[in-house]
This record gives structure tokens, sequence and C-alpha cells, in this order.
């Protein structure tokens, strides 16, 4: 445990991201003099909640919604979990849920418990360029259809679905539309107050702020059902204390990621393509996945022939680069992405598949470190040994 970020080079921010030093000053307070609980009665609990009730506006403002339409919860995950529930609790004569073969395991392994269950699933399936078209989606709405889940950006390629024409599709069928915008959020511009999305779930730990706080974003007059039942907190839409500093950095972390928006489109971009065209220069035998979609800003995901992505992270490890193959829950496991399998990509150019993720934290030196790294251990993997 004394690998501290001062000693490595950090490409793995879609996995998590550092916390701004801004966001700490924020929460400390309600972690050392200002434990109260919001619900009591007294002044020393109350005030709690003023603080919670400032970052649900933070939060409203990066997403342009309503504060009333932002529900705290305890991560990405349980926001996934909630919407597709309260879709199939206050809707219990539809039995069909249409999502893709590409949603992060949140939404993935949610779906395929309730496929245990008698649900039927349909999973739309994705193009070389890990795409869906809005005409895809609307021929597989059926009347028993109660929720299409589909994810704003991908979390292994950053391809970006156009999940605004999707709500469009959604709402002309009159059926609920989420989004799991983990991902999405803080890298590019969202603006609910523009588009018919009804439910959107973001992380705190993807945008600067610690692990364990997400949010649920329901719009209003769509009917929601609690997943977390208990006190009621959130407005009877999630039952359970709140984790109330928390709550307060990912406010903080919010009205950070307003301002940084910008950065991220203009600075981030331009050293991510700096490092993809560089790498794609260096080393013969690569491809970019998801090339031609629209992507994130911050994401490369890198297909390199002939070569493992375990042998090159554990190489990259040893000089203190952290990068990733596939997504951070799935490694471990010795399978291929499912993710670059829909996209078509062979079980070997999917296991030889590394995504380097980058934020505003990383500085041009990151860039230049993992150029002059990546192609001396790929050539060096792919140098036979000698017999
Ligand atoms: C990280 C992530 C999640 C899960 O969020 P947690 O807060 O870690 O539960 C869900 N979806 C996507 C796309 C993610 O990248």
């Amino acid at each position: 445990m004394n690998i501290g970020k001062d000693k490595i080079t950090y490409l793995d921010n879609n996995a998590t991201t550092q916390i701004a030093p801004e966001v700490v000053e924020a929460m400390l307070p309600f972690l050392t003099e200002f434990y109260g609980n919001p619900s009591s009665s007294y002044r020393f609990g109350n005030q709690i909640t003023l603080a919670i009730e400032k970052a649900r506006e933070q939060v409203a403002a990066l997403i342009v919604a309503d504060p009333r339409e932002i529900i705290f919860t305890s991560c990405g995950t349980e926001s996934d979990n909630a919407a597709i529930h309260s879709a199939l609790i206050t809707q219990p004569g539809k039995k069909h849920i249409i999502t893709t073969k590409v949603e992060h395991s949140a939404v993935k392994k949610q779906t395929e418990y309730l496929e245990s269950q008698g649900y039927e699933i349909t999973r739309l399936d994705v193009d070389s360029d890990g795409m869906i078209s809005p005409d895809t989606l609307e021929a597989a709405i059926r009347p028993d259809t109660a929720i299409v889940s589909i994810m704003w950006a991908n979390n292994e390629t950053g391809v970006l679905f156009p999940v605004e024409q999707f709500a469009e599709v959604c709402k002309k069928k009159n059926v609920l539309f989420h989004t799991d915008a983990v991902q999405a959020v803080g890298k590019i511009p969202i603006n609910m107050a523009a588009n018919k999305i009804d439910m959107l779930s973001l992380s705190g730990h993807k945008l600067h702020c610690p692990k364990g706080v997400g949010v649920l974003f329901v719009r209003k007059r769509v009917n929601f059902k609690p997943y977390s039942i208990g006190g009621g907190q959130e407005r009877g839409k999630r039952g359970g204390t709140e984790n109330v500093a928390s709550i307060v950095a990912l406010g903080k972390a919010c009205e950070l990621a307003l301002h940084l928006m910008d950065k991220e489109n203009t600075e981030v971009r331009k050293l991510r393509d700096d490092l993809e065209n560089g790498l794609k220069a260096a080393i013969p035998g690569v491809k970019i996945n998801g090339e031609s979609s629209p992507r994130l800003p911050n994401t490369i995901s890198i297909a390199i022939d002939g070569v493992e992505a375990d042998a090159i992270l554990v190489n990259l490890d040893r000089e203190g680069i952290c990068a990733s193959s596939g997504s951070a829950c799935t490694t471990g496991s010795l399978e291929p992405s499912h993710v670059l399998k829909a996209m078509g990509l062979s079980d070997e150019a999917a296991k030889g598949s590394i995504r380097l993720s980058l934020s505003v934290y990383n500085q041009r030196k990151d860039i230049d470190q993992a150029l002059e790294a990546l192609p001396r251990i790929i050539s060096k993997l792919r140098t036979p040994v000698p017999a």
C-alpha cells in the first residue's frame, strides 16, 4: 500500500478519478464539525439539510435540470438499478426491456438477473463502429416494453450514443427511456431541459469526487418508486440516511465540472489526440476501436495485433503507468471484452486491446511517457523468444 499518486502516471480515469482538492476541502467539515443527521429537528441537524440542498442545486446546474429531479444514491450502479426497477414495478403488466450488448455491468448484470426472473430482454447489437441507429431502436419497441436503458458514453471505447434521439423515439412510442451517463457527465455538455430523457444516472467517482455517491435524475411527472425503501429521505424516493459529506462533495465536483468542461474538450482532447496519433504512428498493426464514431474527448481504446493486453499492462505497471484492458469490473477474468466482441472484434483482437483514459489532471509529460513506453514494450513483447 505504498504506491502513492506521485509515483504513478494515471491513464485510467474511466475506472476512477483523482478527488479534486477543492472537493476534499468542501466535504471535510461534514466529516469533522457538522456531523448532524439532516432528519433531526434541532438546528445542528437542520443546517445539514441546507448543505444537501445546495449540492442538489449544483448537480442540477451541471445537467440543466430542476433540483427536485435530483435523487442522491450510493453509486452509479444503484442509480441504474433503481431506474430499471422503478420502471418495472410501476408498470407491472410490461415484461420487456430493451438495452444493448455494450452496457456497463451495472445494467448488464441486472438485466441478466431480470431475465432469469421471467423478464424478456432485447439487447441491441452495435455495428463495427460501436454505433446503434434510432431506427434500430424503434423497430425493437413493443407494446409490452417497460423501459429502454442505453448508456450515453461507453466506458471502454468512449463511443457516444445518440441518446437524445433515442429518447425522442421512446417518447413517440410512449416508453420510458433511461440512460447510464456515468462516463458522459462532466465530459460533454448535458442539457436535460432540452431533451426527453426520463431518467439519467451519474456517479461521483468518475467526476473527481469520492467513491460511494451517485445521482439518479428522474424527470418530473415520471412515476417513480424507490429501490431502497426506508425513511422518507430524498422526498421518499431513496430511503437511507444521506451520505452528507459525499453529497456535498458531489455538489462541489459538479460545480467544478461546469467550469472544467471547456478544458476537457480542448486541452484534454488535444492530449488524447496527440497520444492516439503518436501511438498509431509508432506502433505498426494498431487500430483505434470506435474511431469513426463520435467519442468522449478523453478515451482511447486501441487494438494491438499479436500482443496480449494483460502482458502490456503488467509491463506498464512496472513503469508506474496505470491503464486498463476492457473495463475494471471485468479485469481479472480472461473473457474478452463483451463491448469489443459486440463490435465484431475477434477474441484475439479484443484480448489485445487496451484502454487509456485521461482527465484534466493529466499533463503533457504523461503523454510523452506513454508514447515512449508503449512502442518499446510492444516491440519487446512481439519479439519471439529465442529457442
Ligand atoms: C463506473 C460506471 C458505473 C458504475 O458506477 P459506480 O459508482 O462505480 O457504481 C456505471 N456505468 C458506467 C458506464 C460506469 O463507467
